[in-house]
């Protein structure tokens, strides 16, 4: 591993639109080695333009890519940044997070204060875009979506920080994992689940939507197997097992057995 130069290609092919800060391939505070994953933030305003977070007047390269309210990628530079600070996290040395992380700046600025609900302050288009770029990144790390904390949960105790304000990290891992899943999902190649995650993805808290969509089919094919209202198919004839109701697809299809098996006796019987 070296510096992640491939960031614009990898976020790119995620279908994500990505602006190139002049200069970015040469910016930072030294090269990588292994990288960890990533560390998101917020930047505490939704008017932080990409030139602060590559030239940012006391840090330098404050985070190698910048996130706008319309969630727009700029890649701000290639190499080290200053945006994790001191710290500790399970898997990362304590204090160390930079040599081994991309920091992610979102412009936004997490409803101003600690606490307030998941994406409170998140318009889809950021959200979405920081859910499926973080997704992208992880993949090509071969990292998993647990390799995304959020600057709070680096820094917390050690600095007091409270970003990325508004992001459940947990909910947010759930969304990077589903964004993964369905990266990887080859077309042709779907089974049921991977093409519920795949239309939902990016709308991880219409919940509801899921929830009716998934009663539908299970309700479409218990019909199926059941009868209207379990009381069974009329075209396949009375059930022996109920007498309130006619068979369901699993007692017509034994019916249809049995028959068989009476018609093979009586040729073997009649030879
Ligand atoms: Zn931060």
């Amino acid at each position: 591993m070296s510096d992640p130069t491939w960031l614009p290609e990898v976020l790119r092919n995620a279908g994500l639109e990505v602006h190139e800060y002049p200069g970015w391939r040469d910016r930072g505070h030294g090269d990588f080695g292994n990288i960890w994953g990533v560390v998101c933030h917020h930047t505490g305003s939704f008017g932080e333009s990409p030139r602060g977070i590559a030239e940012h007047p006391s840090l330098d390269l404050a985070s190698q890519l910048h996130l706008s309210p319309e969630g727009v990628y700029t890649v701000c530079g290639a190499g080290i940044a200053w945006h994790a600070g001191e710290g500790a996290y399970p898997g990362l040395p304590t204090n160390a997070a930079n040599q081994y992380t991309i920091g992610i700046e979102a412009a936004n600025d997490g409803g101003g204060r600690p606490g307030l609900p998941h994406r409170a302050s998140w318009s889809d288009a950021q959200y979405d875009a920081y859910v499926r770029g973080v997704a992208a990144i992880l993949d090509y790390l071969g990292q998993p979506a647990s390799h995304a904390i959020g600057h709070k949960e680096w820094a917390g105790s050690a600095q007091g920080k409270w970003d990325p304000g508004a992001i459940d990290m947990n909910i947010f891992r759930a969304d990077v994992a589903r964004a993964m899943n369905g990266d990887n999902t080859t077309e042709g190649d779907e089974n049921m689940l991977d093409a519920i995650i795949k239309n939902f993805r990016g709308n991880s808290l219409k919940f509801r939507d899921l929830f009716w969509w998934m009663d539908k089919n299970t309700s479409l094919t218990k019909d199926q197997l059941m009868g209207p209202d379990e009381k069974g198919w009329k075209i396949l004839g009375a059930s022996k097992v109920d007498a309130k109701r006619d068979n369901t697809l699993v007692e017509a299809l034994a019916e249809v057995r049995a028959d068989i098996a009476e018609i093979r006796r009586t040729l073997a019987g009649g030879k």
